[in-house]
């Protein structure tokens, strides 16, 4: 039996208090591949936790089986800081209300850090390098300076997931059907993984923005690529992708049992577990580009009333609903239609039924890339 289960305790920030990030751990360290979750490091989006605790289970029964061939690592809480911000008795996880800083934006760029300790290391067996990257990059994690409680969270998180083969990243959107964001250059893994976990949407980038963890996970891998000639081959080791399990509500056991054995399949099927897999679910989507994502706004403060549900296909210049302003004097005044500017799905939902202007109220998974999102940030704030 392998299962140890840790903790890291991060740098307190309130005199008498500690919070620690508790860690599962499956088959033997530095067995590979390796693959590491993590749960709701948006401390107010719950659904992934659930997912992690039937996850933790079904790892459990498989390591009494010795059925775990590389190594697993599973954070069911991911950020005790977002966990204890309650205002006014509300829950806020997504942002740190010591500075406002987005949970999942700001991860760092470990690429030039780690390029530096191999470049003299690097040569021609692509297996070789693999491991000086490895290497690299988790003493790079070591050196990351850590002054506030959330530096410390950071270093934990990746100090986990930095060095594995797979990161998925378990978050949720406000009411919405399951989707995945990964890389462009991941592609096919990002469609197998959505066909396992019957994703409607599978959204693919070049390049994120806002620095969010799966991307750091990732990306390190093909920025280092970037600074090397052909001689030394890196191939890109790391799949991360962040899974958004529907909206904040669907938290259930009847979803999570399902969405745990899905994601069992897949580590069936990538030689994590032993097992058969069975074959692959028929993809419900093959993947669009995030820049096709039409984020849909509120041309003013009011109420919004929706006319097209989730998974519903959308044409371009078409009304998913309308906002409508309560205190207009005439009700004939009252509504504006909400515009897709793309022609697909329907993925995702603000469920707070009352705007403001400029909030983002839905996404549409559009399968041609549009102008108004080639500048800036893909991701919402
Ligand atoms: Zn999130």
């Amino acid at each position: 039996m392998t299962h140890r289960v840790d903790s890291i305790q991060l740098p307190h920030s309130t005199l008498g208090t500690h919070r620690r990030v508790l860690t599962h751990h499956f088959g033997q360290a530095g067995a590979r591949p390796k693959a590491y979750f993590q749960a709701s490091l948006h401390a107010d989006e719950w659904p992934g936790m659930l997912v992690a605790e039937h996850l933790i289970r079904r790892l459990q029964a498989a390591d009494q089986q010795d059925a775990i061939v590389g190594e697993v690592v599973v954070v069911p809480v991911a950020n005790p800081i977002g966990l204890s911000q309650h205002v006014s008795g509300r829950f806020l996880g997504r942002y740190d209300l010591l500075d406002g800083g987005n949970f999942n934006r700001g991860f760092p760029d470990l690429a030039a850090s780690a390029h530096k300790r191999v470049a003299d290391m690097l040569g021609d067996d692509p297996a070789t390098n693999v491991d000086h990257v490895r290497h690299a990059l988790r003493d790079a994690v070591q050196e990351l300076p850590i002054e506030r409680e959330r530096d410390g969270l950071v270093a934990a998180l990746l100090g986990l997931s930095i060095d594995s083969d797979y990161v998925l990243d378990m978050h949720c959107d406000d009411e919405a059907l399951v989707h995945i964001y990964a890389a462009q250059h991941h592609q096919d893994i990002a469609v197998e993984l959505g066909a396992d976990l019957g994703a409607d949407v599978v959204l693919l980038e070049q390049e994120a923005g806002g620095a969010p963890f799966d991307e750091c996970n990732a990306g390190v891998w093909w920025r280092i690529r970037d600074r090397l000639d052909e001689s030394r081959p890196l191939p890109l080791s790391c799949f991360a992708t962040t899974v958004e399990f529907r909206g904040r509500a669907d938290v259930s056991d009847a979803l999570a049992e399902q969405d745990a054995d899905n994601l069992m399949r897949f580590l069936q099927r990538r030689g994590v577990v032993t097992g058969s897999a069975q074959p692959l679910p028929k993809a419900r989507h093959n993947g669009t580009p995030l820049d096709g994502v039409d984020i849909v706004r509120a041309p003013g403060v009011g109420l919004v009333a929706y006319q097209k549900a989730l998974g519903s296909r959308v044409r371009s210049g078409e009304s998913i609903g309308d906002l409508i302003d309560p205190m207009a004097e005439d009700p004939a005044t009252a509504r504006i239609p909400l515009i897709s500017r793309a022609d697909g799905i329907l993925f995702a939902r603000l469920a707070s039924k009352m705007v403001r202007p400029g909030q983002s109220l839905a996404k549409v998974a559009g399968s041609v890339p549009l102008p108004h999102r080639k500048q800036g940030n893909l991701l919402e704030s």
